[in-house]
C-alpha cells in the first residue's frame, strides 16, 4: 500500500471569522511564523497565508488560510470569501463577552452563506488572559450548534497547532477521496 498524496495544486481553503480584535490574524501568524506581536496589525489581516499541516496518519495537507482583512466591520462578507471553504474557524475573545455574543451571528453567516458541509470550529482565543466566559456553557452552546470547540492563545501558542491539526484531520476524513490521490 502506498501513501496518498494531496493533488498537486489543491489547497484546502479555511476561512477565519469573528469580531475585529479577537485575534484572527494573530492565530494565523502564530501558525505560519511561530511568533506573536502585541501590535494590532490590520494589514496582516488582508494576507492569505499558506501552511502545510502534518497529519497523524503521515499525510500532509496544504492549508490556504483566508483572513477577513477587517471586512468584519461591514459584517456581511462577500460570497467570494466563503466560496469553496472546507473549514471555518469562528473566533471569539474569551476575555470579552461581547465577542461571544457575536458568535451566533458568525456561525449563521457561514451556515447560510458558506458551502454545505463546511467544517466549523469555534475557537476561544486569549486563554492567557482572565476568562470571562464559562467554558462549559460555551461547550454546550457549540454542541447545540453542532460545531467543534477549542480554547487557545495566540500569545503563548497554546493549542494553535492542535486546532489546525484537528481541522485538517476532520477535513481529511470527510474529503480524502476528492482531495488526495490514492497510490495503492
Ligand atoms: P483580529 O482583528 O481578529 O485579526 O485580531 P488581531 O490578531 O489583530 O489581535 C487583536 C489584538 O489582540 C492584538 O493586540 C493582539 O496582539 C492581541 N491578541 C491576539 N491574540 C491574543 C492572545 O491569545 N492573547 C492576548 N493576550 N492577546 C492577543
Amino acid at each position: 500500500s502506498g501513501t496518498a498524496q494531496q493533488k498537486k495544486d489543491t489547497k484546502v481553503k479555511i476561512v477565519l471569522l469573528g469580531d475585529s480584535g479577537v485575534g484572527k490574524s494573530s492565530i494565523a501568524l502564530f501558525l505560519c511564523h511561530g511568533r506573536f506581536s502585541d501590535k494590532h496589525q490590520v494589514t496582516i489581516g488582508a494576507a492569505f497565508l499558506h501552511h502545510t499541516i502534518q497529519l497523524k496518519n503521515g499525510e500532509s495537507m496544504k492549508l490556504h488560510i483566508w483572513d477577513t482583512g477587517g471586512q468584519e466591520k461591514f459584517r456581511s462578507l462577500a460570497p467570494l470569501y466563503y466560496r469553496d471553504a472546507y473549514g471555518a474557524i469562528v473566533v471569539y475573545d474569551s476575555n470579552n463577552v461581547e465577542t461571544f455574543n457575536s458568535l451566533k451571528y458568525w456561525i449563521n453567516e457561514i451556515k447560510s452563506n458558506g458551502p454545505r458541509n463546511c467544517y466549523i470550529m469555534v475557537v476561544a482565543n486569549k486563554k492567557d488572559l482572565p476568562q470571562k466566559l464559562n467554558a462549559e456553557m460555551v461547550m454546550k452552546f457549540c454542541q447545540q450548534e453542532n460545531v467543534s470547540f477549542i480554547e487557545c492563545s495566540a500569545k503563548t501558542g497554546e493549542n494553535i497547532n492542535t486546532l489546525f491539526e484537528k481541522i485538517a484531520s476532520r477535513i481529511y476524513s470527510r474529503y480524502k477521496d476528492i482531495l488526495f490521490y490514492n497510490n495503492q
